[in-house]
C-alpha cells in the first residue's frame, strides 16, 4: 500500500487547517447557522442551571405558587427552544457534512480518472475503493467533531462555567482542577489510536480485496476448492479490523473511568466543602443547587471535549489517506497549449524508444528496461503485426502508443507529431483499442458498444455490430441490444464479448486501430467470425496488432518480432521464415498449431 510517510506524519494542526480551508469556507454561511443554533443550545443549557436557583427558592424556600408557576413556564420554554435549536443544528450540520462527503468523493474520483499507469500500480483497486468509500467520511467527521465540540460543547461549557463562577467562585476553582490530569492522560492515548486507525484501514482494504478476488474468480475458487482458503483470508482480515476497532473504542472509552473518578472526586470535594461552608456561613441551598446543576450539566460536554482528540485522531488518519490520493501529481497531461493531433494517414513511428515501468531501476543497467531502442514505422492504412514470446514487451508497446505511460527515451510520432505534444483527448480519440481481455461494463449491450459515444444513434450501433459480426447473436438475446451483459460481461461467451468489443472499436471509427488478439482458443466458428470482424475493422485503417493467430500474421503488411524488449527481426511472413531465425522458431511453436 503506497502510504506516504510524509503525509502520515504531517502535523494534525496543518491537516485540520487544510480541511477547514478547503471545505469550511465554501459552506461558511451554513456553518454560521449551525453555530447560531449551537449558541442557542449552549445558552438554554446554562439557563437550565441558572433557573434551578429560582426553582429551589420558589418551590421550597418561599413556597410561592405564582412564582413557581412562572418558573415552570420558563423551564418549558427553555427546553422547547433547546429542542428546536438542537434539531436545526443536527440537520444543518448533517446537510453540510453530506455535501462535503459528496464533493470529496468526486474530487478523489476525478483524480483517479486523470491518472495514468504508474498511479494504478501504486494504488490497487481495493485500496482506492476503500479510500473512496471511507476516507471522505473521515474528513467530514473531523470537521463535524471540531465544529460540534468547539461550537456546542465549548460554548455550553463556557456558559455553565459562568453560572458556576457567579454562584461560587471558590467551588468553581475546585471543579476546574480536574482539567490538567485529564489533558495529560489523553495525550498518551492519541498516538496509539493513530496506529490502530491506520491498521484498520489496511485491513479494510484486505476485506475488499478478498471479496473482489472471490467474486471475480468464483469459478476457480469453486473448482479448486479454495473456499476454505478464501474464508481464512477474509476471516483474518475481518477479525483484524474487529480487533482494531475494539482497540480504538477501548482507548476512547478509557477517558470514561478517568473522567468519572476525577469527576466524582471533585464532586465529593465540592459537597464536603459546601457542607462545611454552609454550616459555617449559612449559605442558601438554592445557590448551591444551582452550582451543582451547572457542574453536573458541564460534565457531559467536558467529557466529549476530553475525548475529542482521541476520536479526532482516527478521523485524521482517514483524512490523511484521502489527501494522499488527492495530492498525487498527474504525470501524464497536456502540455500547455497542446494542439489536437492533426491526422493524415495515421502513420505511427517509434523512434529509439526505450521504456521501463515506474519504479524499475534503469540507471546504468539497461537490462532492466522493458523496451530498448525500438524503431519501427507502422505505415498509414497498413496492418503491422507485432509478434514475440510472452513478456517480450508487446502490450507495453500498445500502452505507450496510447500514452498510458510516457517513453523514457526516444519518441513516438503519429503523422510526424510527437504524441507528447498533442492533446491527450485528440490522441485517444484517434485510437481504437481492442484489448485481449475484453472488458465489458455492467450495463446493456447497446451501452457497451456505444462506450461513451453518447450521440451514437441506434442505427450506427447496429451497423457497427453488423460489421463486427455481433448483430446476429445480439438480436437472439432475450432483450436484444438492451440485454444486460452482467458484471464484466459474464452473461456472454468469450467469443461474443470479443465481438462486442470489436463493434465498440468499429463505432469509434478511429483512424488507428490497436488490436491485442486473444490467445485463448475459440471454436472454429467463433474464430472465423472474429477474424472477419477484425479484417473489416482494419480496412483502410492503420492497424497495429499483437498477433497470436496464423491468419493474422499471414495477411499483415509487415511483421516485427519482439524479444526481451528488443526488435530483432522485421519483414513479411515469407521473408522472415526464410531468415530461419527467431521468427521461424516462434512460428513453429506458437503459430503452427493454428494452421488448419
Ligand atoms: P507481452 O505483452 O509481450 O507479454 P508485456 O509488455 O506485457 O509483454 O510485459 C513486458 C514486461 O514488462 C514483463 O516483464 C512484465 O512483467 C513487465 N510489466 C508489464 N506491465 C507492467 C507494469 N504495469 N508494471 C511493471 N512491470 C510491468
Amino acid at each position: 500500500m503506497g502510504v506516504n510517510p510524509n503525509i502520515l506524519s504531517s502535523s494534525n494542526v496543518e491537516l485540520v487547517k487544510r480541511l477547514f480551508r478547503e471545505n469550511f469556507r465554501e459552506y461558511a454561511g451554513r456553518y454560521a447557522l449551525v453555530i447560531v443554533f449551537m449558541a442557542i443550545v449552549a445558552l438554554t443549557t446554562a439557563l437550565t442551571a441558572w433557573i434551578v436557583r429560582d426553582v429551589v427558592d420558589s418551590v421550597f424556600i418561599e413556597q410561592d405558587f405564582e412564582k413557581s408557576f412562572y418558573v415552570g413556564l420558563f423551564v418549558i420554554l427553555i427546553f422547547t427552544v433547546k429542542g428546536f435549536a438542537s434539531y436545526g443544528q443536527l440537520v444543518t450540520l448533517a446537510k453540510v457534512g453530506n455535501a462535503i462527503v459528496a464533493k470529496l468523493q468526486l474530487r478523489m474520483f476525478d483524480k483517479v480518472l486523470t491518472q495514468s499507469g504508474a498511479f494504478y500500480s501504486k494504488y490497487p483497486s481495493n485500496d482506492l475503493i476503500t479510500r473512496l468509500a471511507q476516507n471522505a467520511h473521515a474528513a467530514r467527521l473531523v470537521i463535524d467533531m471540531l465544529v460540534t465540540s468547539l461550537g456546542r460543547d465549548v460554548l455550553t461549557l463556557i456558559g455553565l462555567m459562568i453560572v458556576m463562577i457567579i454562584q461560587d467562585p471558590f467551588l468553581s476553582l475546585i471543579a476546574l482542577s480536574i482539567a490538567p490530569p485529564v489533558i495529560i492522560a489523553i495525550a498518551t492515548f492519541v498516538r496509539r489510536v493513530r496506529k490502530a486507525a491506520k491498521q484498520q484501514f489496511d485491513f479494510n482494504t484486505k476485506i475488499v480485496r478478498a471479496t473482489q478476488d472471490t467474486v471475480a474468480g468464483i469459478s476457480i475458487v469453486k473448482s479448486f476448492g479454495m473456499e476454505k482458503l478464501m474464508r481464512e483470508k477474509m476471516g483474518s482480515a475481518v477479525h483484524s479490523v474487529e480487533s482494531r476497532m475494539n482497540r480504538i473504542a477501548a482507548l476512547s472509552a478509557r477517558t470514561s473511568p478517568l473522567m468519572e473518578t476525577l469527576g466524582g472526586l471533585c464532586l465529593g470535594a465540592v459537597i464536603i466543602y459546601a457542607g462545611w461552608s454552609a454550616t459555617d456561613s449559612g449559605r442558601s441551598p438554592a445557590e448551591f443547587t444551582a452550582f451543582l446543576t451547572a457542574f453536573l450539566l458541564a460534565y457531559d460536554p467536558a467529557k466529549r471535549i476530553a475525548r475529542l482528540h482521541i476520536n479526532l485522531e482516527a478521523g485524521l488518519v482517514g483524512a490523511r489517506l484521502m489527501y494522499e490520493v488527492l495530492d498525487e501529481p498527474v504525470v501524464i497531461m497536456d502540455k500547455p497549449g497542446a494542439k489536437p493531433l492533426s491526422l493524415n494517414k495515421g502513420a505511427v513511428n517509434f523512434k529509439d524508444v526505450s521504456f521501463a515501468y515506474p519504479g524499475q531501476e534503469v540507471d546504468g543497467q539497461s537490462d532492466s528496461k522493458v523496451l530498448r531502442n525500438i524503431n519501427f514505422l507502422a505505415k498509414g492504412g497498413e496492418t503491422t503485426a507485432i509478434v514475440g514470446p510472452s513478456g517480450a514487451g508487446k502490450s507495453t508497446v500498445m500502452a505507450l502508443m496510447q500514452r498510458f505511460f510516457d517513453v523514457r527515451e526516444g519518441e513516438i510520432k503519429v503523422d510526424g507529431q510527437d504524441i507528447r505534444d498533442v492533446s491527450l483527448s485528440s490522441l485517444r480519440n484517434s485510437v481504437a483499442f481492442v484489448s485481449q481481455n475484453t472488458f465489458l461494463f455492467d450495463g446493456t449491450v447497446r451501452e457497451n458498444i456505444a462506450a461513451g459515444l453518447s450521440d451514437a444513434s441506434n442505427e450506427q450501433i447496429e451497423q457497427a455490430a453488423k460489421i463486427a459480426n455481433a448483430h446476429d447473436f445480439i438480436v437472439q438475446l432475450e432483450n436484444g441490444y438492451d440485454a444486460e451483459v452482467g458484471e464484466n460481461g459474464l452473461k456472454l461467451s468469450g467469443g461474443q464479448r470479443q465481438r462486442v468489443a470489436i463493434a465498440r472499436a468499429v463505432l469509434k471509427d478511429a483512424p488507428i486501430v490497436l488490436l491485442d488478439e486473444a490467445t485463448s482458443a475459440l471454436d472454429n466458428e467463433s474464430e472465423r467470425l472474429i477474424q472477419d470482424a477484425f479484417e473489416e475493422l482494419s480496412k483502410g485503417r492503420t492497424t497495429i496488432v499483437i498477433a497470436h493467430r496464423l491468419s493474422t500474421i499471414m495477411s499483415a503488411d509487415m511483421i516485427h518480432v519482439l524479444k526481451d524488449g528488443e526488435l530483432v527481426e522485421s519483414g513479411r511472413h515469407e521473408e522472415l521464415l526464410a531468415q530461419d531465425n527467431v521468427y521461424k522458431h516462434l512460428f513453429e511453436i506458437q503459430f503452427r498449431d493454428g494452421e488448419k
